[in-house]
């Protein structure tokens, strides 16, 4: 039984750089997962955040301007 829940906690986050216009957004919302550094690029922190971070992780998901995050579940 845990084991099953831990598989369906599991979540994958990437970021299509191509796309990303560096807006910030998702780094205020969840600043645990995405940086935004002084070089002007978007850092994912934890491509596998774990459980407490997933709201936060699929907000920033939805306000990202240029759909740029990509959420894996
Ligand atoms: S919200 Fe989207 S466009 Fe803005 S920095 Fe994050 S991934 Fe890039």
């Amino acid at each position: 039984m845990a084991s099953l829940r831990t598989s369906l906690s599991v979540m994958k986050v990437s970021v299509n750089f191509d796309v990303c216009a560096s807006t910030g957004a998702c780094t205020q919302v969840c600043p645990e997962v995405f940086e935004l550094r002084s070089d002007g690029y978007l850092y994912i922190l934890n491509e596998s955040p774990p459980p407490e971070l997933h709201d936060t992780v699929i907000e920033a998901e939805e306000l990202c301007p240029t759909g740029a995050i990509t959420i894996e579940q």
